[in-house]
């Protein structure tokens, strides 16, 4: 059996204030280096099971192991802390810093993240590598994000989520605003990169068609307990 790089036992969650919504995840585990995707329709808890894992919500009750850590035990300033130095995320409306420029937005991660920074001796040449590796365009560093277009932004997004190479990388829908050309394009990116440094990576779904590319596919509903109720 290899290492979890994630794993969550006997958690249950109710978003504060709701009281229609609730979600049990009695065990989910990703092992190092595997690609999951993770399908279930809107509503079905999707983005609210990847901000347990995360830790930008807390469980009402279970464990959230991530890299070998409850971060359930952490105080608030301590998981974020954790979060950027373990975790890559890539949101669904990418959330780019607006004023920033590519190197600003790129390299943000590792102004949180001081264990992320260690293997990046260079972090403007790390950036400029990522460009490169994701097909942005030469000399993009310097440009303002939000002046890019949106296939163009999504990789930034990506690029950020990959600096320092952390162990996991998290993608909530990051295909749901391209086209089908684009949205392969976008997968072989994500999986030439995440392949190259045995990077685990958890994408969330509502489209079954991609599911070929990946190790592993699963349904909320085969993992999670939704409990819908009217409030
Ligand atoms: P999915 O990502 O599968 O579409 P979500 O996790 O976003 O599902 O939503 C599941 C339920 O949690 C919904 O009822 C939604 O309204 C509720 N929810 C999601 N985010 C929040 C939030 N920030 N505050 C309160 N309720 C939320
Ligand atoms: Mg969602």
């Amino acid at each position: 059996m290899s290492d979890a790089v994630l794993e969550l036992s006997d958690v249950s969650y109710r978003w504060p204030g709701r009281a229609g919504f609730a979600l049990a995840v009695p065990h989910f585990r990703i092992a190092k280096g595997e690609s999951v995707l993770l399908l279930g329709e809107s509503g079905s808890g999707k983005s609210t099971l990847l901000s347990l894992i995360c830790g930008t919500i807390v469980p009402d009750r279970g464990k959230v192991n991530i890299a070998g850590r409850n971060i359930t035990m952490l105080s608030g300033g301590a998981r974020d802390k954790y979060r950027a130095e373990h975790i890559g995320v890539i949101f669904q409306q990418f959330n780019l810093l607006p004023f920033g420029s590519v190197a600003d937005n790129i390299l943000l991660p590792l102004r949180f993240a001081p264990a992320r920074r260690k293997g990046v001796h260079d972090p403007a040449a790390a950036a400029a590598a990522l460009c490169s590796a994701l097909g942005l365009p030469d000399g993009v560093l310097g440009t303002k994000a939000t002046a890019l277009s949106v296939g163009q932004q999504q990789r930034v997004a990506v690029a950020r989520a990959l600096i320092g190479q952390p162990p996991l990388i998290i993608a909530d829908e990051p295909t749901s605003a391209l086209d089908a050309t684009s949205q392969a394009a976008f997968l072989d990116l994500l999986f030439a990169q995440t392949e190259a440094h045995e990077t685990t990576l958890l994408m969330v779904s509502h489209d079954p068609r991609l599911g070929a590319r990946f190790d592993r596919v699963i349904n909320m509903e085969d993992i999670a307990h939704a409990e819908r109720t009217v409030a």
